[in-house]
C-alpha cells in the first residue's frame, strides 16, 4: 500500500479528540491544524533541499534552502489544513480545487479550480477524509496534467476503500494519514470516522 501511517502518540492523542462526537468546532480546529502540521512535516521528510551558505556570526556554514511547495485543499474541508501548512512553509503557494460529492451517486463533481504553475513543482493534496477516494482521484488527476515533480496527499482518516481507489489511479501518489480506518458505510462516511468533517470543522 502506498499508505503511511504516521503512528506518533501525539497524532493518535490529536486524532482521538478530533474524532470524538462532543468536541467543539473551535477546538476541532486548534486540533485540525496541529494534526495536519505532524503528518505535513511526515510528508515532506524526503523534500529535496538546494544547499545555501550562510556566515554565523563566528564562521560561515552550510546549511539549506527548501524548495517553492505547492499545497492544493480540496474545497471546503482541505481549508481547515491550511493554516498549519503556511505556518510550517511561509513560501507555500496555493491552489484550490473545489468538489462536491453528489450525495446519491458519491461521485465528485466540480465546481472551482484555480492552480498556480505546477511543472516541477512539489504538491501536497490536502483533504482530511479520503473516503471513496472520488474526489482525490481527481484532483490528483487534475493536478498531474500539469506535470510536477511530485504529488503528496495528506489527510487526517483514510478508508481502505479510498486508498484502493487512489492506488489504482494514482501509484505514484503517497498517502500520509493519521488513521486507515475500517470501512465505509453505505452513505459514504468513514467507520468509526469522524463525520462530515467540513460540518464539523465549521459549525454547518
Ligand atoms: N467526508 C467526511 O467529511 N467524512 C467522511 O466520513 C467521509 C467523507
Amino acid at each position: 500500500m502506498t499508505i503511511t501511517v504516521v503512528d506518533h502518540p501525539l497524532a493518535r492523542h490529536l486524532l482521538t479528540e478530533l474524532r470524538d462526537r462532543t468536541t467543539a468546532p473551535a477546538r476541532f480546529r486548534t486540533l485540525t491544524k496541529q494534526l495536519t502540521a505532524i503528518l505535513v512535516l511526515e510528508s515532506t521528510r524526503d523534500l529535496p533541499t538546494d544547499p545555501r551558505t550562510v556566515e554565523t556570526p563566528l564562521e560561515r556554514a552550510d546549511g539549506s534552502e527548501l524548495p517553492a511547495i505547492v499545497a492544493v485543499p480540496i474545497l471546503r474541508a482541505g481549508l481547515g489544513m491550511v493554516d498549519a501548512v503556511t505556518e510550517l512553509f511561509p513560501g507555500v503557494v496555493f491552489g484550490h480545487i473545489g468538489l462536491e460529492r453528489d450525495e446519491r451517486t458519491l461521485q465528485p463533481t466540480s465546481y472551482y479550480e484555480k492552480l498556480p504553475p505546477l511543472q516541477g513543482r512539489h504538491v501536497l493534496l490536502l483533504d482530511p477524509m479520503l473516503a471513496t477516494g472520488g474526489s482525490a482521484v481527481r484532483a490528483a488527476t487534475t493536478i498531474k496534467e500539469k506535470e510536477p515533480a511530485i504529488v503528496r496527499m495528506v489527510c487526517m482518516v483514510a478508508a481502505p476503500e479510498g486508498v484502493k481507489a487512489l492506488e489504482a489511479a494514482h501509484s505514484d501518489v503517497p498517502i500520509f494519514a493519521a488513521a486507515l480506518d475500517r470501512e465505509l458505510n453505505a452513505r459514504g462516511y468513514i467507520l468509526p470516522g469522524l463525520g462530515d468533517f467540513g460540518d464539523r470543522l465549521y459549525g454547518t
